[in-house]
């Protein structure tokens, strides 16, 4: 009977309080958000982004010894196997990432032979880049994965030879002064606009041997993986969040 009452009692004030607000009381008009304009055609960077790659050059980019290696054709960059990967000048934290591959014809190869290399957001966090068509092999590490931790929720890779185009939404870790972890990494990505990780949780880096754990890290490049065939890139893009 008492909790009755006072419920009832908690309830009279409440609707009393809200009686008196105005909608002015949840309203508020600063700081007011950067304008950003938006490509005029689909999939081009918005007026704020970082343009990595535009087809010409890599100055954006640097080796793992010197000087970036891949090879420029036709406004592709593609991978140059044996160079190495190759990694931003610039570094990064959250970002907004637009980005677009093509694998090479498979020949021979499958699984993950067949046009493997990888993004890799703050040079440690894989998302794979393989052929998806027609290629069997651990779902954990296809087009699409966070590699060796998550499958994707479709494969929406279309086929070999055309252009897959990858947008990708990280939120990095969070260390705290003494190095611990205060809040693991998260990804959504979308592959082909179609959604093939939704605000996944990072458990740690992304080994081809052994589980993920974190590292303290600030800042760092993105990189993209030399997997030792030919996948080609264009239209990469990056803003910072
Ligand atoms: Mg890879």
């Amino acid at each position: 009977m008492k909790k009755i009452i006072i419920t009832s009692a908690l309830l009279y004030l409440s609707f009393s309080l809200l009686a008196q607000m105005v909608p002015g009381d949840t309203e508020w008009y600063a700081p007011i958000p950067p304008k950003v304009s938006p490509a005029n055609k689909p999939g081009a960077a918005p007026s704020d982004a970082i343009i990595l790659f535009n087809g010409e050059d890599l100055s954006m980019w640097k080796g793992e010894k010197g000087d970036a290696q891949w090879e420029i054709r036709n406004g592709e960059l593609t991978v140059k196997p044996g160079t190495g990967s190759i990694m931003t000048r610039q570094h990064f934290g959250d970002v907004q990432l637009h980005i677009e591959f093509k694998s090479p014809a498979p020949g021979q190869h499958s699984g993950q032979n067949r046009g493997n290399s990888g993004i890799f957001l703050q040079s440690t966090y894989e998302v794979q880049v393989l052929d998806g068509d027609n290629n069997d092999t651990y779902v954990n590490g296809m087009v699409g994965s966070i590699y060796k931790q998550q499958a994707p929720l479709a494969n929406a890779y279309t086929h070999n030879g055309e252009w897959q185009v990858y947008d990708i939404y990280w939120r990095g870790p969070r260390f705290d002064i003494e190095s611990k972890l205060e809040s693991p990494a998260i990804i959504t990505v979308v592959l082909n606009d179609i959604l093939v990780q939704n605000n996944f949780v990072l458990k740690g880096h992304t080994p081809y041997i052994g589980y993920p754990a974190y590292t303290p890290h600030g800042l760092l490049p993105l990189m993209l993986q030399d997997h030792g065939t030919e996948v080609a890139y264009r239209n990469i893009w990056i803003r910072e969040l």
